[in-house]
């Protein structure tokens, strides 16, 4: 079966018991056992909950994986990632990575000794460098986040088996719809389902997709011990999301592209970061990794913070707020709002100015986004 068809349909069968199309929402914090320790597969909520399985099912067929894992949040499902790191090991992180992922790691490394490298990883010669000295974790995004910069997840993989390392991709900006990690080469893929996957602003969740069914075991039973996981509803949700992605990330697509070329050549734009515009540096591998270029689009304003924030004031479709990947249109200021916990020195040393702006294109109509953003150019 084709991928949209598989959004729909691997993974989630009619419902067993009553043939309920879409997965019954099972509220039951525990299940009913005929014989101490005899069931039938399901004990108590937090180690497993029928709708979750569905929805962890789904997930890790998408991803080509052997399990999945679904969490309360995306950092949720970093945190027991991390759970699975001992102290004193060392990761190698893409230096534009997201500010959660950000403060969660540096937490790590003051208070339990992890080491933690940041490198650009567009450049695969300073991962080479980096992984010279031997790593436990390499951990990246493609796209990042804030700056699109794509990484050749294929290139990181295996300079990163090489080093020993076990190979992370956080694959919420590109979703499976545009890209596999796992297909490339990664052992693990993370997302925050509370953006694309689903994809209506209404939930806040995380996945784990593991390649490897004996990892994959490892995380499941961390999954239990640390207990960050999703509600029944919230699972319902993200599956309700993932049925629409095919469809959603094709105009999100389009919307991301009317955005970018409007801001293309403006006097009052520095740059305008977009994967799919031929003018982004990494055009060619995004062709070759990915199967569109998903909704994301920055763009740097010559005037910097004040042109930034004139222009935030001036649009009207568009929405300030934190988050991205749903169904509407939101604005985000990186260096004050998403990124602010990264230090002013190490954000502007990798790009993210105060004249940046980050762009979450919706599926409204491409032709009202990119006036939108012309008319907030020219001051509203
Ligand atoms: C939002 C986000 C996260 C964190 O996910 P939460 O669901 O907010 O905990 C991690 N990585 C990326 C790329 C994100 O955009």
């Amino acid at each position: 079966m084709r991928f949209d068809t598989r959004l729909l349909h691997d993974g989630q069968p009619a419902d067993p018991l009553t043939g309920a199309v879409n997965a019954p929402i099972y509220l039951s914090s525990t299940f009913r056992q005929s014989a101490p320790n005899r069931n039938r597969g399901y004990v108590y909520g937090r180690s497993g909950n029928p709708t979750r399985t569905v929805l962890e099912t789904a997930i890790a067929r998408l991803e080509g994986g052997a399990t999945g894992l679904a969490f309360a949040s995306g950092l949720g499902a970093l945190t027991t990632l991390l759970e699975s790191v001992p102290s004193g090991q060392r990761v190698v992180c893409v230096d534009d990575v997201y500010g959660g992922t950000y403060r969660l790691l540096e937490h790590h490394r003051r208070q339990f000794g992890l080491r933690v490298e940041f490198v650009d990883m567009s450049d695969l010669g300073r991962l080479r460098s980096a992984l010279a000295t031997p790593a436990d974790l390499v951990y990246l995004e493609s796209p990042t986040n804030p700056l699109l910069k794509l990484v050749d997840i294929a290139g990181a993989a295996r300079l990163g088996h090489a080093a020993g390392a076990v190979v992370v991709v956080d694959n919420t900006f590109a979703t499976p719809a545009l890209q596999r990690p796992i297909e490339r080469g990664a052992d693990i893929v993370l997302h925050s389902t509370t953006k694309y996957l689903g994809g209506h602003s209404d939930i806040i969740g995380g996945a784990l997709v593991v390649k490897d069914s004996r990892r994959g075991e490892q995380f499941r039973w961390l999954q239990n011990a640390v207990g960050a996981v999703p509600s029944p509803f919230d699972c319902y949700l993200a599956l309700r999301g993932i049925h629409t992605l095919g469809v959603r990330m094709r105009a999100h697509g389009e919307s991301a592209r009317a955005v970018a070329e409007a801001l293309s050549g403006r006097p009052q734009v520095s740059r305008v970061l977009y994967p799919g515009l031929r003018s982004h540096p990494q055009h060619a591998l995004a062709r070759r990794q990915m199967d569109g270029y998903g909704g994301m689009v920055s763009v740097e304003l010559a005037g910097g913070r004040r042109a930034a924030l004139r222009f935030l004031k001036g649009l009207r479709v568009f929405t300030l707020a934190e988050s991205l990947g749903g169904v509407e249109s939101l604005v985000d200021h990186p260096a004050s709002m998403t990124h602010a916990s990264v230090p002013r020195k190490e954000r502007e040393a990798h790009g993210v100015t105060d004249g940046l702006v980050r762009l979450s294109c919706g599926i409204e109509d491409p032709a009202d986004l990119a006036e939108d953003v012309v008319r907030a150019l020219r001051g509203g």
